[in-house]
């Protein structure tokens, strides 16, 4: 059966595709299985060589992908071309990864002990609508510098830009079989892939939901997991910070990419005594946030990604006072517009991931309060931190339960450093040299000298 894409911010359709089921599953797994021997083989150089060649081609494919995957996705063209500019990075530093992860030589007793990285075999990635092609590159770049193979499987909304990709690898010298896309149901073909038995691997990042069927289902053939699941980050706002940097950044770090965003600081949690100062530089920062057509340059959010996914989000807010609601466009797109609710902790917008653009705004005492406050959530993503007291800063950074933290800054990607999260935000991390760790085994070998 074939899908139907459709361009968010227009309702109109931009592509169909065949859907994979569970034989074309099963045939993506055995070419990539037969692939495998040659590609562990490959010299590291060489293979770093096809990162690199991987990584120039997205470079020259640049506006073509960002396009592909803003019209897709619906999200402005400016942070699309962005995205795409950090997947090129992404290859180029795994490119230069391959030889740097190595094994190690032990001291012992009567020989040589010496451990070696090996790879895994055949890994399925599974990966969400939200970010699809840079998410796609966390996992492809490390399994692939590590001598897997993989069978990728995009989400059935937004599959366009992986397809391209797929394409690239090819036209990198990336061997066939190598990289295998197929585009199909999270339920047919993801549920494949997990319960396959030549699959060793599943790279998985989407719902905390989700995530648990693809940990509950790998359990039956020991398969590895790497689980980078939902958030419901806390911003935490200290009264001696610089209030009006802090709150012109706010609205960027839960409305980019209209708040689809696992890292969303989603909390703004404020010290009381700043609080109405802070709020009113908040509200105005807010409103400055330019939603629209995102083909237009100057645009800072698009629309959401799909009429039922709008509705769950109306859902949150639809009976809770606002302290700001700003500007979208009517008509056609799944729009929704910038909100601000104030709300405690305990109240639902607070507690569960809207994954949209709602910000739940709320009032703290002290330095206990906050931490307290922004470690009760089953979640443990991200984070930010605003104060000039810098030892306050290390004292909440280290009570913070959650996996990536900035100070004064609400950024938390990069390519050179790991990503993950705590708690129910799931397991592993991606990106930096801690990827490769989760696409390769250890082995430990002895070296008998004596005799
Ligand atoms: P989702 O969990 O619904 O889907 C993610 C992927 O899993 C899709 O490819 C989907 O087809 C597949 N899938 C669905 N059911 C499956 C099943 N039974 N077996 C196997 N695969 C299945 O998530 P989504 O709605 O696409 O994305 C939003 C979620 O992703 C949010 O919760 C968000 O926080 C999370 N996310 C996390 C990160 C992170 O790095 N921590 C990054 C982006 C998004």
């Amino acid at each position: 059966m074939a899908v139907t894409v459709l361009n968010p911010a227009t309702e109109q359709p931009i592509a169909q595709l065949e859907q994979a089921g569970v034989e074309e599953t099963d045939a993506a797994v055995a070419r990539a299985r037969e692939a495998l021997p040659a590609w562990r083989r490959v010299a590291p150089a060489d293979r770093a060589r096809l990162l690199r060649r991987l990584a120039t081609l997205v470079e020259e494919h640049a506006e073509e992908l960002a396009r592909i995957e803003s019209e897709n996705v619906g999200k402005p063209i400016s942070g699309a071309r962005g995205e795409v500019g950090m997947v090129a990075q992404v290859f180029h530093f795994y490119a230069g990864a391959v030889d740097k992860h190595h094994g190690d030589t032990i001291p012992v007793a009567g020989g040589v002990a010496a451990t070696f990285r090996e790879p895994l075999g055949v890994v399925g990635l599974i990966v969400p609508w939200n970010f699809p092609l840079n998410i796609a590159s966390w996992k492809v770049g490390p399994a692939l510098a590590c001598g897997n193979t993989i069978v990728l499987k995009p989400a059935e909304l937004t599959p366009l830009s992986t397809v391209r990709l797929a394409e690239l690898a090819l036209e990198a010298g990336i061997p066939e079989g190598v990289f295998n896309v197929l585009v199909g149901k999270g339920s047919v073909v993801g549920a494949r892939l997990i319960e396959h038995p030549d699959v060793a691997k599943i790279g998985f990042t989407g719902s905390t939901e989700v995530g648990q069927t693809v940990m509950s289902g790998a359990a039956g053939t020991i398969k590895r997991v790497t689980l980078e699941l939902g958030g419901k980050s806390a911003n935490v706002i200290f009264a001696d910070a610089d209030l009006e940097r802090a709150a012109a950044a706010a609205p960027y770090a839960v409305f980019d990419n209209a708040g689809q965003d696992c890292c969303a600081r989603s909390r703004i949690l404020v010290q009381k005594e700043a609080y109405d100062r802070f709020l009113e530089h908040l509200v105005a920062a807010t409103a400055g946030v330019k939603v629209g057509d995102p083909t237009d340059e100057s645009t800072e959010m698009g629309p959401l990604i799909s009429a039922a996914h709008r509705e769950t989000v109306a859902g949150y807010v639809e009976d809770v006072p606002k302290l700001f609601e700003g500007e979208a466009p009517g008509g056609s797109g799944f729009w929704f517009p910038c909100t601000l609710v104030e709300a405690t902790n305990d109240d639902r917008v607070a507690r569960e991931e809207v994954f949209g653009p709602v910000a739940a705004v709320i009032p703290f005492e002290d330095e206990a309060d906050a931490i307290r406050i922004a470690n009760d959530t089953p979640y443990g993503l991200s984070g930010s931190i605003w104060t000039r007291d810098g030892a306050r800063a290390l004292r909440v950074v280290r009570a913070l339960d959650t996996g990536v933290l900035s100070v004064n800054s609400n950024s938390s990607v990069r390519v050179s450093t790991p990503f993950g999260g705590f708690k129910q935000s799931g397991f592993g991390r991606e990106l930096g040299m801690n990827a490769l760790d989760g696409y390769s085994e250890v082995k430990s070998v002895f070296i008998s000298t004596e005799g």
